[in-house]
């Protein structure tokens, strides 16, 4: 098999695994649920191998997970790529002092947080989530990177919306998904 095929034959397993929940959290919004593939050894191995290897031999040092499902995936990444891996939060979440970055959803605004001391200047780094929709919240997390001196090597998903074309909103940008919609 070459990568192409193997990433293509990885890609629909996991599609198979992932739950569509319509109109979650609000009325036409269909919700890719990842729990069933995270309750999934062989699944979740695979996905996050997938991620993994991507950016391996990058020399990527910090490994930036948002906030909530971001997490689980960007801890067993940071591990595979030897890097740190630092949360992004919702406003008020983190103990330490923050830098900020706030963004457009469809209605109002949001917040998100990093310790001004998660990355420091030249790291390289390396933004993950679940899902790219609109590109608007890895467009704030770039940002909180950029605010602290540091690079953003890529930004990883393990799911990207492309009818919501996020890429768009982070033009010149390594994006990486492995399942696409
Ligand atoms: P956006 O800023 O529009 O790219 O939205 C990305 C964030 O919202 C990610 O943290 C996702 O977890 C979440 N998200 C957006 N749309 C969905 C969806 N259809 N299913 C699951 N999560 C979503």
């Amino acid at each position: 098999m070459t990568n192409n095929t193997q990433s293509a034959a990885t890609a629909e397993k996991l599609k198979a695994i992932i739950r569509d929940v319509p109109d979650f959290p609000k009325k036409g919004i269909v919700f890719k649920d990842i729990t069933p593939l995270l309750a999934d050894h062989a699944a979740f191995t695979e996905a996050v191998n997938c991620m993994a290897e991507a950016y391996k031999g990058r020399g990527i040092t910090k490994v930036l997970g948002i906030e909530a499902r971001g997490f689980i995936l960007a801890a067993p990444i940071a591990l595979a790529l030897g890097a740190g891996m630092v949360p992004v939060r919702k406003k008020g979440k983190l103990p330490y002092k923050t830098v900020s970055a706030t963004y457009a959803l469809e209605y109002g605004q949001d917040t998100l947080q990093m310790h001004s001391d998660a990355v420091g200047k030249g790291e390289k780094v390396l933004i993950v989530d679940d899902v790219l929709a609109t590109g608007g919240t890895a467009g704030a997390v770039i940002a909180l990177v950029e605010k602290l001196g540091g690079k953003v090597d890529a930004v990883a998903v393990l799911i990207e919306l492309e009818f919501l074309n996020g890429r768009a909103k982070l033009p010149g940008r390594d994006v990486f998904s492995v399942i696409k919609y």
